[in-house]
């Protein structure tokens, strides 16, 4: 006979992954569906060495340790889309591309994905020259020339992996000054990467995969051309919040979930955990929620009990 549960958690990056183990833990009975596979974003970082406990650790290695330790607990459905959730008056209704489970609570922990720059080239070489991550397609650019584009945490860490593995690396960004963390700054330069400020991709171009990108100097106001072979893309994340758009889940105007400190939306026994809801995107901050989104899904099934 087909299980009822207490808490579905959507999404298995760190957050939903330590929220399903959270609600197990506590006498939930729960579900984790992902729909992809576990680990999310965070398995593209080609290291983390701000999570406690690991010096440094590849971020996919994380991600599999995590799932090894919280499958123990918990079972989690991979390749496996939520298409809907139904609000009922006490229950609510998960239903996936090839399933429907009822529940009496959800966690949402969609996470975020890759923010797209919107320039002509951009669709017409993905995977072909354009990656937007360094660690799963860098390999195929060693001793070459290629440039990841952005200013962020990501951006630096992406052109460093690349530096690491023999690719001849150059780092366009927008402006004169990079947001990364200042560790990651030094780091970056350091390795001698050489970066375009003030400067924006207008175009990638090439034949049956990159060969250049066009870049407009801002402070010049000059455009030019640059011989690449690889386009990395670094340039943020959006919320994926399909969901939570269709759940009516009250979100900020950038599209991430509003939480209480407790991780309660506005919705009754809906919860939100991890990057979905913005902040300081960084792993030990998702599973610090998801800890608390899965205590607190406890806490008031319990007072409903
Ligand atoms: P981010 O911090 O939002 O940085 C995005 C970068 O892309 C910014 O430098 C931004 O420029 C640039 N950008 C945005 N839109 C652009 C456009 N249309 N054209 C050109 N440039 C554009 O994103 P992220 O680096 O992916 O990081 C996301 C979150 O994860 C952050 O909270 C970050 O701290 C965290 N993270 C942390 C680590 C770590 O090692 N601690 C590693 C990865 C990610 P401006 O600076 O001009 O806005």
């Amino acid at each position: 006979m087909k299980k009822d549960y207490d808490l579905i958690v959507v999404g298995a990056g760190p957050a939903g992954m330590t929220a399903g183990m959270y609600g197990v833990r506590s006498g939930l009975e729960t579900l984790v569906v992902e729909k992809g596979i576990c680990g999310g974003l965070s398995n593209e970082a080609p290291e983390i060495e701000n999570y406690p406990g690991f010096k440094k650790v590849g971020g996919m290695e994380l991600a599999e340790k995590m799932k090894a330790q919280v499958s123990e607990y918990v079972e989690i459905k991979e390749l496996e889309e939520v298409k809907k959730i139904e609000l009922g008056e006490k229950e609510m209704m998960v239903i996936t591309e090839n399933d429907s489970y009822l529940t009496k609570a959800v966690i949402i922990s969609t996470g975020t994905k890759h923010r797209r720059l919107g320039v002509k080239g951009e669709d017409e070489f993905l995977g072909r020259g354009i990656s937007y991550c360094a660690t799963c397609d860098g390999f195929f650019f060693r001793d070459k020339p290629v440039i990841v584009v952005g200013g962020g945490d990501s951006a630096v860490r992406e052109a460093l992996y690349l530096k690491n593995i023999g690719c001849e690396v150059m780092l366009i960004h927008r402006r004169e000054k990079l947001r990364a963390e200042r560790y990651l700054q030094k780091t970056l330069e350091k390795a001698g990467v050489h970066i375009l400020w003030n400067s924006v991709v207008k175009e990638i171009k090439g034949d049956k995969t990159v060969r250049s990108i066009v870049r407009y100097d801002k402070e010049r106001e000059i455009e030019d051309e640059l011989l690449v072979e690889g386009v990395f893309m670094s340039i943020g994340e959006e919320p994926v919040n399909e969901l939570a758009v269709q759940m009516e889940i009250k979100m900020d105007k950038n599209g991430y979930i509003i939480t209480d400190k407790s991780q309660r939306t506005n919705l009754e026994r809906a919860y939100a955990a991890g990057d979905i809801t913005g902040g300081v995107k960084q792993v030990v901050v998702a599973c610090a929620e998801g800890a608390i989104a899965a205590t607190s899904a406890y806490n008031d099934l319990l007072e409903l009990s």
